[in-house]
């Protein structure tokens, strides 16, 4: 089928449900649990009636851990081969979105609840360091590794630059000079905003933390909440090594020869980058039921505008009848700033978070449809 045939493909677009588990208020509150999973099956059931299949399904009591190395872990691991990659939390207000990516500022949290920011840059030091160590134990010139961190929030269609330490906090709304640009490869990249060169695990960390605080503590002085605006922590890698014996034999006819030929001569070098987009989407309820009006109706459909894109893009992207068709990247910022990391050699993940209550049952359902089209 369709489905099957995308599923083979390693550059489709996956979607993953997870459900959070009720908190101390639902059971309080004695919400009721309307959401059940068939995990063999990859699929949820809402209510009594309502069926969806997903890529993954997580319920509630997955762990950080679990969804990490089950869905995202293998993108990390194709960054080291230059291809790009995209995680998305999408979900309503209070879905787990944040504590998914882990892009909260808390630093004191329990190992079992870092989420998956964190995770992946762990990940990409060990692949380096590893990488770098196999080099040397074959002689050959280890690969030299650079990583490139910049965190941006979007709100009302306006970049902010979350690593700008010289940012006033209370300068949010007010335009930043930050523009989208694409160069002559159809790449994609941002002028006017801090790009950190990171070495480690725990200085990337330090540049999330210190972002994810300039935009929650932005967020109250502005008296809102940053479940109003888009929040994209990215690195940049960049791998310089040696072209790969293998990769030569390859593309000989008569490889035994020509590898005895290239051990001898001087080493070909290859330059790989890749970039990772971390997105911790703004919240997908809808405006009706908080009621905006005025200025946040405003901010409400320039939110709109991004996520609405989003789907047509992402929807785009798996629809194989319209492949090669028109894909509406200009329609938002957040499509155009990831248009080259979406698509094409690039891999898509959008976890579609969601609560397990009765009382939020409508949203549910509305991420659900949301997510659906995205497969
Ligand atoms: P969002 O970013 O979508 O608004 P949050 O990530 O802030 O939602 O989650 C709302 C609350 O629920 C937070 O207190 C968070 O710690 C908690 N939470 C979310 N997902 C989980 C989970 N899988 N396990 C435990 N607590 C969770
Ligand atoms: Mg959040």
């Amino acid at each position: 089928s369709d489905t099957e045939d995308r599923k083979e493909d390693d550059t489709s677009v996956r979607v993953a449900l997870r459900i959070r588990p009720q908190s101390a208020r639902e059971r309080i509150d004695m919400c009721q649990v309307c959401t059940a999973v068939m995990p063999s099956e990859k699929q949820v059931m809402l209510g009594k009636d309502k069926a969806f299949t997903f890529d993954y399904v997580y319920d509630m009591p997955s762990t950080q851990d679990f969804i990490y190395k089950d869905c995202v872990e293998k993108l990390i691991e194709g960054c080291f081969e230059g291809y790009n990659a995209t995680v998305f939390a999408y979900g309503q207000t209070g879905s787990g979105k944040t504590y998914t990516m882990g892009t909260g500022f808390d630093v004191h949290i329990p190992e079992i609840e870092i989420g998956i920011i964190p995770r992946a840059v762990d990940h990409l030091f060990k692949g380096i360091e590893e990488r770098k160590r196999q080099a040397l134990e074959r002689n050959e010139t280890p690969p030299d590794f650079k990583v490139n961190a910049q965190f941006m929030e979007l709100y009302n269609e306006e970049i902010l630059d979350l690593l700008d330490t010289t940012r006033d906090p209370e300068s949010r709304g007010r335009k930043s000079n930050a523009k989208i640009h694409e160069d002559a490869s159809g790449g994609i990249y941002v002028v006017g905003t801090t790009t950190r060169l990171v070495y480690s695990l725990q200085e990337t960390i330090q540049c999330l933390q210190s972002g994810a605080l300039s935009r929650a503590t932005a967020s109250t002085n502005m008296n809102a909440t940053s479940s109003r605006s888009h929040a994209i922590f990215t690195l940049h890698i960049k791998q310089h090594r040696i072209v790969k014996e293998e990769a030569v034999i390859l593309d000989e006819e008569n490889s035994e020869v020509k590898m005895e030929q290239s051990s001898d001569s001087v080493n070909e070098f290859e330059t790989l980058t890749a970039k990772f987009h971390f997105v911790d989407l703004a919240g997908s309820e809808r405006l009706k039921r908080t009621g905006a009006t005025g200025d946040r109706a405003k901010e409400g459909i320039s939110i709109n505008c991004g996520l609405l894109a989003l789907g047509n893009v992402i929807s785009a992207l798996g629809d194989v009848t319209k492949k090669g068709s028109h894909v509406p990247y200009r329609d938002s910022k957040l499509t155009r700033l990831l248009q080259d990391s979406l698509g094409g050699n690039s891999r898509t993940l959008m976890i579609a978070c969601v609560s397990p209550s009765d009382r939020d049952f409508m949203e549910t359902l509305n991420t659900l449809k949301y997510a659906n089209r995205a497969r």
